[in-house]
């Protein structure tokens, strides 16, 4: 389930939950009172049963009493009339248990018959003929002296009666001689199921419209009436009871109160569930959002760039662009973070400009971006997208009134379908970014596998390092003269660094000072060169050396200290030190470097600037800075003397030099038509093949040596600042 769906789905629970309650207690409510309706009005048929065989049994009572009664029957066969109203009729003419009587049959001519509240003088026809002629069939049925009494209801004059007939016996018929039973008389009682009875069944059992009907009733409940031939002759029928009805009528209000309250309730609660949900679900959205977005430039992340590279893993031709500030560690130093932040944020909006914009870009370092180009045509264009970042980055960033000029470093990677990965891609385009930087270029480089072999070489050499600095006797010191230009005298020399790795064989300095540099082990490495240099001079007291020194040696806070104690130790004056330093020093700190500098010259060093000439060359630098020797980079020395430009330049950098009252030295000289330009223009030092090459100390004793006497004039570092 997506969270986006939460609301919705806690708003359909709710509203089904609500659903199925109110369903449930209607239900039960609804069959409750069906319930009790029905169970009210099967009491009800069985208490008018029940009533109805009252009626029953109290004729057949009356009927047996009536029925085997010598006197009655002497009464009868004597025609005596007073006696038998006032013994026997008068019961139907009080009617208090039977209202309707009719005696006939045996002695008797016709048919007498008595109604309650009638006359003591009996009529004919009270009990309708069928009646009797059906009675008199059924008790005909009957054993002399039986007491079973024939019953059923019947209609007399409109009224409907139950009747039940019976013989009038003697009580000892063998004592008259035991008379055929249809020779005696017979009686037939009649008890009315009028108003009075069911009045008093209604008001006994609480019924309602309690009434006889001819016709079966259409409504309500009923009781069937039967008549001579079985079949109903009249129904008794009333209101069936509805208890349950009326309770649901007097409870409906407080119920529906109860229900509507529950569902304003339940209906509140679903809101706040769903409002909080919803919160829930915009916090989460955000939060997420959050998570993926760098907050300084609000541009995705590398946690994105994870998501993205995965999202895009399928879509076959990709490229990555990765580009990097150079020397933005720099920039923050000097201007401070929160300005540093100022002018990533404004590179940030300057790379959103970018038409037609990438697939992705985002942040994934301090000055670190990616921008991601896929589907057809993204090899082909990301070297564009390269081109366009390093326009983004010429003009120059505003932050607080100063203006910053910065560049970077880029590197990219393609791939045409999905050989390799993107994970890979992004390595790869990193990669190549990185070996832009060393190379100090600011265009953008593109991967090729010969620079993931450099790289591969760079860690092999950077794990031989490690385990020559517990071999220093791998590490050993060449010297190269440094010639006096006017009598080709040496009048000092070059330290230069070799290693004969056991690992690798021998590695040359360009390469393992480097790797040195990049791995954090030129401390360590620089140590054990200054200490061979050391031994050296010790045996060699009147020898002075220049000595090649890294930037990051320098910036070693240490460094000074830790120099002039090894030159304490072993009792050598600093003096016959130059300290050789190229400019990338100044470059990443011109503050720096002078205070550093300073620091040297105190200490009673020389400094020389190296490699003059060369990337970024700044005469800036060199004016302010106190050195007291520059040296004109050998990579000028092939076009002299037969490139006019090339002369100019070196003339022109040995006029700076003196000018500066520097030494200058002229580096590489590999033939005598460069020594003599060289020379020409006034140029104090010379340094190459054409004189020696580096070499061992025993062999440098052989080198012709300048007269220290004769040597001209060393120049001196100024007192400037
Ligand atoms: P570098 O300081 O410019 O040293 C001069 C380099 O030029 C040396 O190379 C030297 O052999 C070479 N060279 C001298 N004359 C000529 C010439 O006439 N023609 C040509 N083509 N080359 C010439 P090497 O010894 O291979 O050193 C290379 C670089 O390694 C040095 O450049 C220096 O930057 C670095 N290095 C050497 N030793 C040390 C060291 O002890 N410490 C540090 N930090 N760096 C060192
Ligand atoms: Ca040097
Ligand atoms: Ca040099």
């Amino acid at each position: 389930m997506t969270p986006r769906h939460l609301p919705f789905r806690i708003t359909l629970l709710m509203a089904l939950t609500i659903a199925l309650f109110l369903l449930a207690v209607g239900g039960t409510t609804l069959w409750l009172t069906w319930q009790l309706n029905e169970r009210a009005q099967r009491d009800a048929e069985t208490m008018v049963q029940g009533a109805i065989g009252d009626v029953r049994q109290s004729l057949r009572n009356i009927a047996i009493d009536y029925s085997i009664w010598t006197r009655a029957y002497e009464i009868m066969m004597a025609q005596d009339q007073d006696a038998i109203y006032a013994e026997y009729a008068s019961g139907a003419t009080n009617g208090d248990i039977f209202q309707l009587l009719a005696l006939t049959d045996g002695p008797f001519e016709g048919t007498r018959s008595w109604i309650a509240d009638g006359a003591e003088e009996p009529a004919p026809g009270l009990v309708p003929e069928p009646v009797i002629d059906e009675m008199r069939e059924r008790v005909a049925a009957v054993e002399v002296g039986s007491s079973e009494v024939p019953q059923f209801f019947a209609e007399a004059d409109g009224v409907l009666y139950l009747f039940g007939g019976t013989r009038v016996e003697h009580e000892d018929p063998e004592a008259i001689g035991s008379p055929e039973p249809s020779s005696y008389p017979l009686a037939v009682f009649g008890s009315r199921i009028g108003e009075e009875l069911l009045e008093e069944i209604a008001f006994h059992y609480l019924l309602r419209g309690l009434r006889v009907t001819d016709a079966e009733p259409r409504t309500g409940s009923r009781l069937p009436l039967a008549g001579a031939a079985g079949t109903p002759v009249a129904w008794l029928s009333w209101e069936a009871p509805t208890p349950g009805t009326e309770l649901l009528g007097r409870l409906i209000w407080p119920l529906l109160g109860v229900l509507g309250l529950f569902v304003l309730i339940t209906t509140a609660v679903t809101r706040m569930a769903r409002r909080y949900a919803e919160a829930l679900v915009r916090e989460e959205k955000r939060s997420s959002v959050a998570a993926r977005t760098d907050t300084l430039t609000r541009l995705p992340n590398r946690m994105a760039l994870g998501e993205a590279l995965q999202r895009a893993e399928r879509k076959g031709e990709a490229a990555i662009l990765f580009f990097d500030v150079n020397g933005f560690k720099r920039v923050n130093d000097t201007i401070g973070h929160l300005d540093g932040d100022i002018l990533v944020k404004k590179l940030a909006d300057r790379l959103r400009r970018i038409q037609p914009a990438p697939d992705f870009l985002g942040r994934v370092g301090g000055d670190e971006f990616v921008m991601m180009l896929t589907g057809p045509g993204a090899s082909a264009r990301v070297g564009d997208l390269g081109g366009k970042v390093r326009e983004e980055m010429i003009p120059p960033f505003e932050v607080r009134g100063k203006s910053f000029h910065v560049t970077a470093a880029l590197g990219y990677a393609c791939r045409d379908k999905g050989e390799v990965s993107l994970e890979e891609l992004l390595r790869r385009a990193d990669l190549a970014m990185y070996h832009g930087k060393k190379q100090g270029t600011t265009a953008p480089v593109r991967y090729d596998p010969a620079i993931d072999h450099g790289s591969q070489e760079t860690l092999r050499i950077q794990e031989a390092l490690h385990d020559a600095l517990d071999a220093p006797e791998e590490f050993s010191m060449l010297y190269q003269p440094v010639m006096d230009a006017a009598t080709g005298r040496m009048v000092k020399a070059e330290a230069l660094a070799r290693w004969d790795s056991a690992r690798l064989g021998p590695v040359g300095p360009d390469k393992f000072i480097m790797v040195a540099e990049e791995s954090g082990l030129i401390l360590d490495v620089g140590g054990i060169l200054f200490r061979k240099v050391c031994e050296d001079m010790q045996r060699w007291p009147e020898l002075e050396v220049s000595i090649n020194v890294s930037p990051l040696q320098l910036n070693d806070g240490e460094f000074v200290r830790k120099i002039i104690g090894i030159l304490g130790e072993m009792e050598i004056e600093p003096g016959r030190i130059e300290i050789e330093l190229t400019e990338r020093l100044m470059v990443a700190s011109p503050e720096m470097a002078a205070f550093k500098l300073d620091q040297l010259r105190e200490a009673g060093f020389r400094t020389a600037l190296d490699d003059f000439g060369t990337g970024f060359s700044s005469i800036g630098y060199l004016k302010r800075l106190p050195f007291n020797t520059v040296k004109i980079d050998r990579s000028f020395m092939a076009d002299v003397p037969d490139d006019e430009r090339a002369v100019q330049m070196v003339s022109s950098i040995i006029m700076l030099g003196h000018s500066l009252e520097l030494a200058v030295v002229g580096e590489g000289v590999e033939t005598a038509e460069q020594a003599e330009a060289l020379r020409g223009h006034g140029c104090d030092l010379l340094q190459g093949y054409l004189f020696a090459r580096p070499m061992t100390l025993d062999q440098l004793r052989e080198v012709p040596q300048a007269d220290a006497a004769a040597s001209p004039p060393r120049r001196r570092a100024r007192s400037r600042r």
